[in-house]
Order: structure tokens, then C-alpha cells, then sequence
């Protein structure tokens, strides 16, 4: 056996679901800590500050990433900043906490560089149409926001070999029991 790996990072293209597979995975498995992304996006309705992301301006990002504070940072679908905290995540590793970071492909191959013993996961939907069903069931992006998110999702399919592992979120309970064998939460 292999000493287990204590940090995952999970892409997938839009719409297929990471949001909600993180979200159960994170209500089953509490012990999981999910890292909090700084974004200068603004919040939809719902959001929480410090919960869902740091909502920050272009400055404050601006900041966080000249200090280091930053352990990857990308531009997402063409449009905001998103960057992962360094610090809330070296702590959680300081502890032996198990920490998901749910980024982006760009972001992702950052972590490569910087955190070489994170493991890779690649979240894929069942087919190209459930993603665009998916994409427009959701109605949180207008046309034209939809098809740019579409452009960048062929983009990142195309990087699914990248990836240590690929897992089809079709049933959302099934995937959760996937990612938790995978990531050793059992
Ligand atoms: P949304 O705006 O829908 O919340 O997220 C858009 C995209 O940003 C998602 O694909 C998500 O994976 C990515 N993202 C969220 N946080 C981060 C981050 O800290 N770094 C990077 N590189 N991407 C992120």
C-alpha cells in the first residue's frame, strides 16, 4: 500500500457538476477540506463570502498574487481571476487533513509544477449533448457567456489524458462514492 496522497485536485468542463459533486462530497465527508478560491467574480445570488469564494476586486488579487499568496492563479472562460489561497491549504496539510482543490485545467497544470505529489482528477460527463443540456438547464450564464464556457469545455476534454484518473459524473451518488474510494475518505 501506498502512503495515501493528502491533496486532489479535481477539473472537469463546465457545467459538468463540480460544484455539486464537491458540495456532496464535502456534506458526507466533513473531514475533507475544500479549499476556498479568491475570485474577482462577482458573487452570484446565494454566494457567501469566504464561503463559496473570497470575493475580491482586481487590486486585492493583484496583491495576493505579487506576495505569493497564491498557490496557482488563472483567468477562467476568458473573463475573471481565480486563485487558490496558499496558505489555508498548507495548514490543512500541517494537520494531515486530506484538501480538494477544485480548479481550473490552467490552474491545474500549475499545481503539477508547484505540488508535484497531488493526485489529478478528471470529472466527465456522460456525452458532449448532456453537457450542453446541463449548461443550459442551470440558466446561470446568458448565450453568449454559455457558448465561450462551451469553447473552453472542447478545450478541456481534450486535456482528460493530462489526468491521473477520469471519473463520468452520471449519478451524482455514485460519483461521490468514486471520489471517496479514490481520495481514500473511507
Ligand atoms: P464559477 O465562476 O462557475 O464559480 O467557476 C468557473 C471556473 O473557475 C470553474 O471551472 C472552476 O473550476 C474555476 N475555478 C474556481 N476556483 C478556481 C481557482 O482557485 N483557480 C483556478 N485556476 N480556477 C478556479
Amino acid at each position: 500500500m501506498h502512503d495515501p496522497v493528502p491533496v486532489f485536485v479535481i477539473c472537469g468542463p463546465t457545467a459538468v457538476g463540480k460544484g455539486t459533486v464537491v458540495k456532496a462530497l464535502k456534506a458526507e465527508y466533513p473531514q475533507l477540506e475544500v479549499s476556498v478560491s479568491a475570485t474577482t467574480r462577482p458573487p452570484r445570488p446565494g454566494e457567501v463570502d469566504g464561503r463559496d469564494y473570497y470575493f475580491v476586486d482586481e487590486d486585492q488579487f493583484a496583491r495576493m498574487r505579487e506576495r505569493g499568496e497564491l498557490l496557482e492563479s488563472a483567468v477562467v472562460h476568458g473573463a475573471h481571476s481565480y486563485g487558490t489561497p496558499r496558505g489555508p491549504v498548507e495548514q490543512s496539510l500541517a494537520e494531515g487533513k486530506t484538501v480538494l482543490l477544485e480548479i481550473d485545467l490552467a490552474g491545474a497544470r500549475q499545481v503539477r509544477q508547484t505540488l508535484p505529489e497531488a493526485r489529478f482528477i478528471f470529472l466527465l460527463p456522460p456525452s458532449w449533448e448532456e453537457l450542453e443540456r446541463r449548461l443550459i438547464g442551470r440558466g446561470t450564464e446568458g448565450p453568449e457567456e454559455r457558448s465561450r464556457r462551451l469553447e473552453t469545455a472542447r478545450v478541456e476534454l481534450d486535456a482528460a489524458p493530462e489526468f491521473d484518473v477520469c471519473v463520468i459524473n452520471d449519478k451524482l451518488d455514485e460519483t461521490v462514492k468514486e471520489l471517496a474510494e479514490i481520495m481514500g475518505l473511507n
